[in-house]
């Protein structure tokens, strides 16, 4: 469960979720920092691991003190522009002191593509990840995993969650997408989840969006099936994010809502979480 938030982490001792921007694409960029105004989904797992870098990365990453130095992996979780925006991840990049080591980028091919045709392939390392690849970022082992999504200029792309083992515990990353995968649940046999960051795009239910997001009841219905193959516990730490400014009420109504009716965090720009 969460300890003191200023407990920086520690790669080896603790884990450490820093949310750098917790809203869908409807958001106005433009007044990032007005109350209300949430930036696109960003995420710092363990002070390095960057998850995501929309619209709004570099400008929250400054706002909330991480350090781009400190960030030595870059994963995409698809091309939409919330999550994956070669200026700010330019920006991200020219932040860097000269003598960092290059940021690592994980995305998909298409992805790969975007950030060649952005001339960075020179500034960083790219390396492309379809669903099913396992890999290492220092000491976590990441599993990419099938989202139920879709980016509409690149019919097939295949959009992508991750899932972290780690010493401290397992953590899966479940944004953008709708319900979960008949592939995904099948690779998430066996495995206790720790904590779940869950895509709470909808409030209300029979919302158009829910073929790609899910709403409050779809992330219920998915916590107790899971429930019932272990993968999920009683002791999950649910974490809900991506939130559409149109779909949900106001700050402290959806806190509210989130957190004594359903007991589930609700991310916020800059809430830093320490297990
Ligand atoms: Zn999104
Ligand atoms: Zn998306």
């Amino acid at each position: 469960m969460p300890s003191p938030p200023n407990s920086d982490c520690n790669f080896e001792m603790s884990c450490s979720l820093h949310f750098i921007g917790t809203g869908a694409a409807d958001h106005d960029w433009k007044n990032i920092g007005a109350p209300g105004v949430r930036g696109s989904a960003c995420t710092l797992l363990n002070g390095h691991i960057l998850l995501d870098a929309g619209v709004t990365a570099a400008v929250n990453l400054g706002r909330f003190g991480a350090e781009p130095d400190a960030v030595t992996d870059l994963l995409i979780t698809h091309t939409h522009i919330d999550h994956f925006d070669p200026q700010a991840i330019g920006k991200i990049i020219a932040a860097r002191s000269a003598d960092a080591a290059p940021l690592h980028i994980h995305c998909s091919p298409e992805g790969v593509e975007i950030l060649r045709g952005n001339s960075l392939e020179t500034q960083c390392r790219i390396t492309a990840v379809k669903p099913g690849d396992t890999f290492l970022v220092g000491e976590t082992q990441v599993t990419a995993l099938s989202s139920n999504h879709l980016i509409k200029e690149r019919f097939a792309e295949e959009t992508m969650w991750y899932l972290f083992r780690m010493k401290q515990g397992n953590l899966l990353y479940a944004l953008d997408g709708a319900w979960i995968t008949t592939r995904t649940a099948e690779m998430l046999r066996g495995i206790s989840l720790d904590w779940a960051v869950w895509d709470a795009t909808v409030h209300q239910t029979a919302d158009q969006r829910s073929f790609e997001h899910n709403d409050l009841t779809m992330v219920e219905m998915i916590i107790a099936a899971l429930k019932t193959r272990n993968t999920v516990t009683d002791k999950t730490v649910h974490i809900l994010t991506h939130f559409a400014r149109t779909l949900w009420p106001d700050e402290a109504a959806t806190r509210r809502i989130v957190e004594e009716e359903h007991g589930k965090l609700m991310a916020y720009d800059g809430l830093k979480l320490t297990f």
